[in-house]
């Protein structure tokens, strides 16, 4: 009988154990996507980046020979149907770590296995299981530096080679067609994401990959923290979709670090970083939706996502370069760079004075690599309500960053149009992609501080001073 095999964020056929163990039995595989609730609840961005991922990756099994079927509905409820259909008595996926995956994931495994159906979940989302990282006195880790040293050392499985074809069924089961599914639907901005669409799929993630290794890991540690410049892998993306799995990266980036390398060391504790947004979402699930430090929730955040203030932030129209050129470089691209991303967080929560809940949804609707773990982390970690965070009373001056971060201002001009005589594309495609009901035109002047730096430090430190706990 056919082996079900469910993708959902490992969009990829290489070092997949769950496709790689289905070929090898040399049962016919069925390869299925589902828009289950948890689907339909995306952001815009990330919908429309898995719209796109889908679409590739569902190219790239037919190229292999095979077919990726499209259903929509309850995940159980489908995979019972398709089970039914083909006669398949196997239904087998990569594991997820986020709460409503792994509840969803709970009632799909037992309501198959009640109807004798054997669910399967595979390891490889993440390097390290978040269970088999443990302290000294057999707890979870709530500080990086401890967990990066608990797992610097220890062995990755070398990744599995993509199964060369798919042994196909004798009839294929029917699908809905992925245009019907409308992933873009809710996007109505985004000019220059439709056209970034050369990078989505593994095949792109892979030359992503090989072209850091060439050039760019060499000052990664230099140049990562540098908006201006290409300093990073941009993988993120793909990582968040799984076109390329965290184990492949890391094994590159060993062997990086063995040929000495600069940047090696700090690429694989970035990777590191994300596995510790996962031990954290596993083990404290209220990460992605509360202050994990709760005595937080007495801390008086502004909670209304409507004010001048926030729309300003949400806008890119604070008056502060730095602040809004992330959010524009993140409206026109579906990226930050990770230094602005804390910028951005900072300013919100701290000038702003705004619960870092009300930027975390923003981020979640606006970024193609939006990953449930790193962005609850990333937020909370600016926030300082966080395990590991930047402490509340450590305020972000946003106008000294620029000058140790971006000195030249090739970040800010690239996405700030006002008052520039001949502003780049890339600003002026901001305004080209916003809502036309915001208003907004590059001609106009360039907004004064929504909160002068000087005055929203004052004004948070003061809060926090004043705080109950
Ligand atoms: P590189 O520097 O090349 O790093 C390689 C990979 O390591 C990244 O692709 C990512 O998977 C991982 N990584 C790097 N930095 C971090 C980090 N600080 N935390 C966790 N993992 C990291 N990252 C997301 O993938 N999705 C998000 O939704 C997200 N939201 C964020 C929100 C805030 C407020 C902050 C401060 C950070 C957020 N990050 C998020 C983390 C980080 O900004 C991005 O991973 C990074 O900018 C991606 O660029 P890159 O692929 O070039 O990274």
């Amino acid at each position: 009988s056919p082996i079900i095999v469910w993708f959902r964020r490992d969009l990829r056929l290489s070092d997949h154990a769950a496709l790689h163990a289905a070929a090898r039995t040399g049962r016919p595989v069925i390869a299925v996507a589902i828009r289950d609730p948890l689907v339909d609840a995306l952001g815009a961005a990330p919908k429309w980046r898995l719209g796109e991922g889908l679409r590739v990756f569902g190219d790239a099994l037919r190229a292999a020979g095979s077919r990726l079927i499209l259903r929509t509905g309850d995940a159980l409820d489908v995979l019972q149907r398709l089970a039914e259909e083909t006669g398949a008595r196997d239904v087998w996926w990569m594991r997820a770590y986020d709460p409503d995956s792994v509840a969803r994931d709970k009632i799909v495994k037992a309501g198959l296995e009640a109807r004798g159906v054997t669910a399967m979940s595979c390891a490889g989302h993440v390097l390290f299981e978040p269970w088999t990282v443990e302290t000294g006195t057999g707890g979870f880790y709530k500080v990086y530096t401890p967990f990066w040293k608990a797992v610097r050392g220890r062995g990755v499985v070398a990744p599995l080679p993509a199964p060369s074809r798919l042994p196909a069924p004798d009839a294929w089961p029917g699908s809905e067609r992925l245009e019907d599914w409308r992933m873009g639907r809710a996007m109505d901005r985004g000019a220059d994401i439709v056209a970034r669409w050369a990078n989505v799929g593994e095949r792109a993630a892979q030359d992503r990959l090989e072209a850091f290794l060439d050039d760019g890991i060499d000052g990664y540690h230099q140049t990562r923290d540098l908006p201006g410049v290409v300093g990073t892998s941009n993988l993120s993306e793909n990582l968040a979709l799984g076109e390329i799995s965290v184990a492949q990266c890391w094994h590159a980036g060993q062997r990086a670090r063995h040929e000495g390398r600069a940047g090696a060391e700090t690429f694989l504790k970035e990777l590191v970083w994300r596995d510790f947004a996962y031990h954290l979402t596993w083990h404290t699930p209220h990460l992605l939706t509360r202050n994990w430090r709760t005595e937080w929730d007495a801390f008086g955040w502004r909670e209304e996502a409507d004010t001048d203030e926030v729309r300003a932030w949400k806008q890119g129209r604070t008056g502060i370069a730095f602040v809004d050129a992330g959010q524009r470089e993140m409206y026109v691209t579906g990226r930050m760079h990770n230094r602005a991303r804390m910028i951005v967080a900072s300013y919100l929560t701290k000038h702003l004075m705004t619960h870092w809940r009300i930027g975390q949804k923003w981020f979640e609707d606006h970024l193609i690599d939006w990953d449930p773990a790193n962005n609850a982390l990333g937020w909370q970690w600016a926030a300082g309500s966080g395990p590991d965070a930047t402490p509340y009373f450590r305020v972000f001056n946003p106008v000294t960053q620029l000058d140790r971060f971006d000195r030249d201002r090739a970040y800010v001009d690239r996405w700030i149009a006002e008052g520039q005589a001949n502003p780049p594309p890339e600003a002026l495609s901001y305004f080209e992609a916003v809502p036309r009901r915001w208003g907004l035109d590059p001609d106009d002047a360039y907004p004064d501080p929504v909160v002068e730096p000087g005055e929203g430090r004052a004004r948070a430190l003061a809060a926090y001073e004043n705080r109950a706990f």
